[in-house]
């Protein structure tokens, strides 16, 4: 327990809460900027178990706030879950890590959240966020929103049963271009950590179940413009009309909103779904090698073709680079990769 003094001399934790960490599972969802600065503080922290969930591999724009992440991540190509993993079981060989490189959506995420004792969203988007909230009220499993852009960050912790949910404070989706993303806007490393610092603060309390403490406020901030805001959110009750946590109908969970192409933040990049089936990549690679440069893991392989970079995963789920137009990025999946 050495490694673990200085947590344990802290009082609100103590003998008690460390062994409650040690004995707990978490999912983070998303392994980029948050995922990997929060996944990092859990691993120390000594949570029993970690899975990681990223549909995404390092490139060179991460290195500047994804603080896993190495230049040899980069050039190998890795996916982002596995590179973590591999990272973080060096830093804790206590720590079972659980690395899935997979799309989190309606069919994939039970397999992600059973057992789970929190999430933690790491996500760049609100259809992965609502989905996580139906799964939080579903199976009772608590969540850590966050989310930044520019200098600006935000945090806020959801306890199904007690705190309002995510579509109670945000009804709907916010429409398409209505907020700045990570694209437009950029993104500094310094309001990633201080997020999933905030995020992990309220993953400890949670996981040593100290409830009490959990903070039940939205706190906001702007590390540039020197602003602070924390929005008190107990005037608003639990909406009893609220689809999800009054009436449980789990719209995101029942893949009502499933889209099979979307843009990806901040990489000028399309993801199109396919049907999960294994794919032959060696074959594939052999095809495209014809085409362009082609370069190959055992997870995935990356092809440079007529101006695009075609990423392709074993389970048929492909990242087309070079584009954020999604009816282009569908056309270049299947000129070159097929169904
Ligand atoms: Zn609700």
């Amino acid at each position: 327990m050495e490694r673990y003094s200085r947590q344990l001399l802290f009082a609100p934790i103590g003998e008690q809460g460390q062994r409650r960490i040690s004995e707990s599972g978490v999912l983070a969802v998303g392994c980029g900027a948050l995922g990997t600065v929060t996944a990092e503080i859990l691993a120390r922290a000594g949570v029993g178990r970690l899975t990681l969930a990223d549909r995404d591999y390092v490139d060179e724009s991460n290195l500047q706030r994804q603080s896993l992440f190495t230049e040899e991540d980069c050039r190998l190509g890795l996916p982002k879950a596995v590179a973590a993993a591999r990272r973080l079981r060096a830093i804790n060989g206590a720590v079972e890590i659980v690395e899935r490189v997979v799309d989190v959506g309606p069919s994939s995420i039970e397999g992600l959240a059973a057992g789970q004792d929190l999430i933690l969203d790491g996500t760049d988007n609100f259809e992965t966020r609502y989905l996580l909230n139906d799964a939080s009220l579903c199976w009772g499993i608590p969540w850590v929103y966050g989310a930044c852009v520019g200098s600006y960050g935000l945090c806020l912790a959801f306890l199904p049963g007690e705190t309002p949910c995510l579509r109670c404070v945000l009804e709907r989706l916010p429409p398409p271009g209505s907020a700045p993303t990570c694209d437009t806007a950029g993104v500094i490393g310094p309001v990633v950590h201080l997020v999933a610092a905030l995020q992990s603060a309220e993953a400890l309390k949670i996981l040593t179940g100290d409830r009490r403490a959990v903070n039940r406020r939205l706190v906001s901030f702007d590390v540039w413009e020197n602003r602070m805001a924390t929005l008190d959110l107990s005037g608003l009750r639990r909406d009893p009309d609220c689809p999800a946590c009054g009436r449980r109908s789990f719209e995101f969970l029942e893949g009502r909103h499933d889209g099979r192409a979307a843009r990806l933040c901040g990489r000028n990049a399309v993801q199109i779904a396919a049907e999960a089936a294994p794919v032959d990549l060696g074959a594939v690679a052999e095809r495209l090698r014809r085409l362009g440069a082609v370069r190959r893991n055992e997870f995935l392989l990356l092809a440079e073709v007529d101006g695009f970079e075609i990423a392709l995963f074993r389970d048929g789920r492909s990242i087309i680079r070079g584009t954020d137009d999604e009816t282009e990025a569908r056309r270049v999946y299947a000129r070159f990769i097929g169904n």
